[in-house]
């Protein structure tokens, strides 16, 4: 087995500041170098996963090949590094507890008595080397989530610590930490990140890079006064000011010799690795330079949280629309439009006209759901390009039924089980599950296969037969109404291998230019070099429509 190197990544005394960006374009710019890299998140919270979380209080869930649902840095990792993540990547503090007590139940620690130092932070460790053997990894980079000081993952930092003092060459940490410009003040302030640092000393760790992050670039003196005050060499200092967008940050890292720098603490050769940098370049470039945009509107349940919008709740779509619309020469202008108001005002309706295209992102519950049915009927009947993704794909259904074959009280059983025609209906063995109250970890979850029709939109986006797509659902289409569905105009382009999961339904372009929704979530899988075939495909006809 290889010997792995290890960079931890921890915060400082804020959160928020985009840590999860940094972690993950340390990992582009090793992977550049010609390294095998992987990348671990740790989240110090009890829950086993973010799949039972509510998304206003967490983000997006992030669901990996193998199911598993994550944080959305897990993504950014992916997206980054153009890799695929498993189980073995994420951590919360409730999978390590559960394995340590799991052992203790099994006399695996042969009667000894079972303490939360050592025994937590060495299954910590465990987890680390496996996740490293697994990936065959060159470099992991691990991402300890929340802020320096607080109680939560102090014996994950414990590990870290216990990991450098093993093998001092083979581990290095990076800080990142938030310099506030008070606006009374006026003055950038390093006192917060020399108080973070010293912090961290408490813990035994001595960290050897500070990515001092604040929304103007660094000046000398301060960056003198944070080497001088946490311990460092100026050089380890780097720059990272607020940036327009996120895939410059990599390139900015370099600029300031990110990559140096950690190889001197781990005494990595980087004359024989040059840095290949060119797609990545040629992306940013290009995102810079379209001019050109195309309006969509996103429309969800989930977007504000009291004052504030929250577009992090959808952001691997986000970002799948960004990348289909570089490659098409144009830059994406996102309108989030909570539903509810189109239930409260139906004249709102023709609003959505000025827009190029209308995506429906996944959800859950009842809330807002007429709503999302009456833009979906409007998206049809006025020939707006209509993307909906799970839900958005379960709403589009019962739209048809509704106002196609004349179902009029067609729905999902998620929202009225006692409807008459459950066109989305609870696949049997969930119905199992939510009698036992077994929520967590529980749907269909992760990638299955498809298979395409040919000739469909579907088809001629991938060009392929099979695809693999990742899920994360409880419902779907009724098979008792498919015929029905069918006899009307609804084309099923994508099925299960077994022909019983409807995974792709669209209109035939003949009657609508795009009107398509996905049983499972695509976005998942768009990445900054390989933008998802069916948002480009969605994208295109919505430019086409402007
Ligand atoms: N609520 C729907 C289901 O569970 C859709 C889920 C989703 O959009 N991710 O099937």
């Amino acid at each position: 087995m290889k010997k792995h190197k290890y960079i931890f990544v921890t915060g400082g005394v804020m959160s928020g500041v985009g840590k999860g960006i940094a972690a993950s374009s340390i990992g582009a710019i090793m992977k550049a170098r010609g390294f095998v890299v992987t990348m671990i998140k740790i989240d110090p919270y009890i829950n086993m996963d973010a799949g039972t979380m509510n998304p206003t209080e967490h983000g997006e869930v992030f669901v990996l090949e193998d199911g598993d649902e994550t944080d959305q840095d897990m993504g950014n990792y992916e997206r980054f590094l153009n890799i695929s993540l498993s189980r073995i990547n994420y951590m919360t503090t409730g999978r390590v507890y559960q394995e340590v007590i799991r052992k203790e139940r099994n006399l695996e620690y042969k009667g000894k008595n079972v303490e939360v130092v050592p025994d937590i932070p060495f299954e910590v460790i465990r987890r680390i080397e496996l996740a490293s053997d697994k990936a065959n990894s060159d470099i992991t980079i691990i991402e300890i989530g929340g802020t320096i000081g607080e109680y939560q993952n102090m014996l994950f930092l414990e590990a870290a610590r216990m990991m450098k003092s093993k093998a001092h060459d083979d581990v290095a940490f990076v800080m990142v930490s938030y310099l506030p410009i008070p606006s009374k003040i006026g003055e950038m302030k390093t006192k917060p990140t020399q108080y973070a640092s010293r912090t961290l000393n408490s813990a035994g760790i001595q960290t050897d890079v500070i990515i001092a992050r604040s929304a103007v670039p660094l000046d000398q003196k301060r960056k003198d006064k944070i080497a001088m005050f946490c311990n460092i060499k100026p050089e380890g200092v780097i720059s990272a000011p607020d940036v327009e967008s996120i895939y410059d940050v990599p390139i900015n890292f370099e600029k300031d010799n990110l990559s140096k720098i950690l190889g001197d603490v781990l005494k990595l050769d980087l004359k024989k690795r040059p840095l290949n940098f060119g797609p990545w370049k040629t992306f940013v470039k290009r995102s810079k330079l379209v001019k050109k945009e195309v309006h969509i509107a996103v429309i969800g349940k989930y977007f504000s949280s009291g004052e504030f919008i929250l577009s992090d709740v959808y952001i691997s779509v986000l970002e799948a629309l960004k990348y289909s619309a570089y490659k098409l020469n144009h830059k994406i202008k996102l309108h989030y439009l909570g539903s509810k108001i189109f239930e409260d005002d139906k004249n709102k309706l023709k609003n959505l006209k000025k827009y190029d295209g209308i995506l429906v992102p996944g959800g859950f519950g009842s809330t807002g759901i007429e709503g999302l049915i009456s833009v979906i009927k409007y998206a049809r009947e006025n020939k707006i390009p209509y993307f909906g993704l799970c839900y958005g794909m379960q709403l589009l259904v019962i739209e048809y039924a509704r106002n196609v074959l004349k179902l009029k009280d067609a729905n999902t059983a998620e929202i009225n089980p006692s409807s008459k025609n459950l066109v989305i209906d609870i696949m049997p063995d969930q119905k199992q599950k939510l009698a036992q109250c077994n929520y967590g970890g529980s749907m269909r979850l992760g990638a299955y296969e498809a298979v395409l029709s040919r000739g469909t939109i579907a088809y001629n986006s991938y060009k392929e037969d099979i695809i693999q797509e990742r899920h994360r659902h409880r419902y779907e289409v009724n098979p008792l109404y498919i015929e029905k569905l069918i006899n009307t105009g609804l084309v099923f382009s994508g099925k299960s291998p077994d022909g019983i999961l409807m995974e792709i339904a669209e209109l035939s372009k003949k009657v609508h230019p795009f009107f398509l929704g996905t049983q499972f979530h695509p976005e998942f899988l768009a990445r900054p070099l390989a933008p998802h075939p069916l948002f480009t495909a969605f994208l295109k006809s919505a430019i086409n429509k402007g």
